[in-house]
């Protein structure tokens, strides 16, 4: 569930300025795609989109076949879950933050094993006192601490979809390296849309798109790219 397809994608913030121009790609039920390319090239746009963030220009952007400009964007946050680069907590407690935007259809979910272990582990990895209020007076959490929170969350919210967008880049190589892994688990099965900048850190994704200038420049699997290259 949750098939992703760009068709012939173009979109610019500005009418003056097109930032993709003719992007189609797609990411099949329970695979991995990552879009890779310098900065500008139009990547965090891409996941704004799947989200209607923003509406498109022209071209299609479906879910199982549906044209999302025909879905909210109240259920289109049902089905997606984001992790994002930085990430902003609730002036509450780390529980809370986790519990926010649970609904009520993820809640009468049976949750994997597996995926419950991972979210108990998470919680572990906090620091003493994750009841406190996050904030200024309250917990300091590292930003590791905040991602493995923004993970947890979407761990529970169980959605068929991932979008984890430079999940790992404000990170600390070791800290970056432990995320990753748990993001390998949470993305196992669900169809994920990764927006990395480094090759490397996509290594196991089927298929990686290469985004230069709002364009497709190269996509292939990390073992083709790296052999083209
Ligand atoms: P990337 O994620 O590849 O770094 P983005 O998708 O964030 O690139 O941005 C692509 C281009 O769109 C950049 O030139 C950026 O300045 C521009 N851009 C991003 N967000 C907006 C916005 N809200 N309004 C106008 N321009 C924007
Ligand atoms: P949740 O689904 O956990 O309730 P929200 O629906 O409030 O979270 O937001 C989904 C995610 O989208 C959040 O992690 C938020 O940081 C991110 N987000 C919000 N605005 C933007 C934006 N303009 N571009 C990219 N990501 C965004």
């Amino acid at each position: 569930k949750g098939a992703i397809s760009f068709k012939d994608v173009h979109f610019a913030y500005d009418q003056a300025r097109p930032i993709l121009k003719g992007i189609s790609f797609d990411v099949p039920a329970g695979k991995t795609v990552a879009v890779v390319g310098p900065s500008g090239a139009g990547k965090s746009t891409l996941s704004r989109l799947l989200y209607r963030f923003y509406d498109i220009q022209s071209g299609t952007i479906t879910i199982d076949g549906q044209d999302i400009r025909t879905v909210t964007q109240k259920s289109l946050r049902s089905v997606i879950g984001m992790v994002p680069q930085d990430t902003v907590l609730f002036n509450d407690t780390v529980a809370y933050n986790i519990r926010y935007g649970r609904t009520s259809a993820s809640d009468s979910e049976v949750f994997a094993a597996a995926e419950v272990a991972q979210i108990a582990h998470f919680i572990e990895a906090l620091p003493e006192g994750f009841d406190t209020k996050v904030g200024e007076r309250g917990l300091k959490l590292s930003g590791g601490e905040k991602q493995r929170v923004a993970i947890a969350r979407t761990i529970l919210k169980a959605p068929p979809i991932l979008i984890l967008d430079e999940a790992t880049s404000a990170l600390d190589t070791t800290t970056e390296r432990e995320i990753q892994t748990a993001l390998d688990v949470v993305s196992k099965n669900r169809t994920t849309l990764v927006i990395a900048h480094r090759l490397s850190t996509v290594i196991g994704a089927d298929e990686i798109i290469v985004l230069k200038s709002g364009e497709i420049a190269e996509r292939g699997t990390h073992a083709a790219l790296l052999e083209r290259n």
